[in-house]
């Protein structure tokens, strides 16, 4: 069969999330300056309340996901597509269908908090020489965690709030607002926050992806819906020479060694089995279990996707936040005693 290197495809998802990563944080620090603006009655960054207002990067509304979620129930029931933070949800609608396109890959390819969280475990692995395994009894007890969480935020939001709350609240001064009181929680840290990111921090230095593994509901809802993605990581055995080095990278602890092909809710889609594989013809990605789809070709769809769903967002005039520079400068100033409705 002869051997195969695709180290390309590892290269391409360290690029495109690190490179993300980078960009996130260019834009938290703007976000922080155009806050200040408005804390500061205009002394920081000065310019036309236009020219301020596009400061703001509104891909930092990526970090609301409760908020997508109570406006994606609002659009499918009213037909209103949310005005305050659209990209919020634009980026929800993307990652939803990149799931069912190749299983969680917008945990693998683009969160940033999936690229913080490989390069801790990474770093624990530099310094203790391994990473360590919870045992199996709690890791499926631990593994749960993220789904009972995932489960309230759907009772509440989907179940629960009717869509005229959901319309009240988003019309609210607490929601325009929501991504500044995010921003507090990083600048203005209280010690529950700070122990509670230590913790994670250390944990994640042992185990690997343990934010991922056991606590994000994001990605548990992902993991749920990548049940329906037509394309798999198939292993076929005729093919494979058993070398282990899949099971041995593999991010998400699954086992592709011993599999036929991977159907776990945890596979975020990474491709670092396949990157790793050197047998031609051993572990690919298939569609309907059938024909083979060209991994780089497969990667290639998640940039599209995702960006294109951006690029259609700000063609629509879906991306921009509408709330106004005079409600911002009557609102941010009073942030921190904005509680929720
Ligand atoms: S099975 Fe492959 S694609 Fe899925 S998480 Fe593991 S390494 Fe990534
Ligand atoms: S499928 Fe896994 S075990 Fe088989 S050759 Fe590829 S990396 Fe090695």
């Amino acid at each position: 069969m002869g051997n195969i290197d695709r180290t390309y495809l590892r290269y391409a998802r360290y690029a495109l999330q690190w490179g993300l990563f980078l960009f996130l944080f260019y834009a938290g620090y703007r976000f922080y300056f155009f806050v200040e603006h408005f804390l500061t009655q205009g002394t920081v960054l000065q310019g036309t309340e236009e020219t301020i207002l596009r400061s703001r990067f509104p891909s930092i509304e990526g970090f609301l996901p409760i908020g997508a979620l109570m406006a994606l129930k609002l659009w499918i029931t009213e037909g209103i597509f949310d005005s305050i933070h659209p990209s919020a949800l634009v980026i929800f609608v993307a990652a939803l269908v990149l799931a069912l396109v190749l299983k969680k890959g917008f945990c693998g390819w683009i969160c940033p908090v999936g690229a913080i969280s490989d390069g801790v475990w990474k770093l624990g692995k530099k310094i203790f020489g391994r990473n360590f395994t919870i045992p199996r009894y709690a890791d499926y007890g631990l593994r749960s965690v993220k789904y009972i969480l995932m489960a309230f935020f759907i009772y509440v939001v989907v179940l629960k709030m009717p869509s005229f709350a959901i319309l009240q609240f988003i019309g609210g001064d607490y929601y325009k607002i929501a991504d500044v009181k995010m921003l507090f929680f990083f600048t203005e840290m209280s010690t529950t926050t700070a122990v509670s990111l230590s913790l994670l921090f250390i944990l994640s230095l042992f185990y690997k992806n343990f934010w991922c593994r056991y606590l994000c509901p994001y990605g548990a809802l992902l993991g749920l819906i990548s049940f329906f993605s037509p394309l798999t990581i198939t292993r076929n055995n005729a093919a494979c020479i058993h070398c282990g080095k899949c099971t041995k990278n593999c991010p998400s602890l699954l086992p592709v060694e011993q599999l036929r092909s991977v159907r776990s809710p945890e596979c975020t889609g990474c491709l670092t089995c396949v990157s790793h594989c050197p047998a031609k013809g051993a572990l690919d990605i298939s569609l309907a279990g059938k024909k083979a789809v060209n991994p780089a070709f497969a990667a290639f769809v998640i940039v599209v996707l995702f960006w294109g769903s951006i690029g259609m967002a700000k063609l629509t005039n879906h991306w921009y936040s509408a709330v106004s520079y005079k409600e911002y400068q009557r609102i941010i100033p009073q942030a921190t005693h904005l509680d929720h409705p």
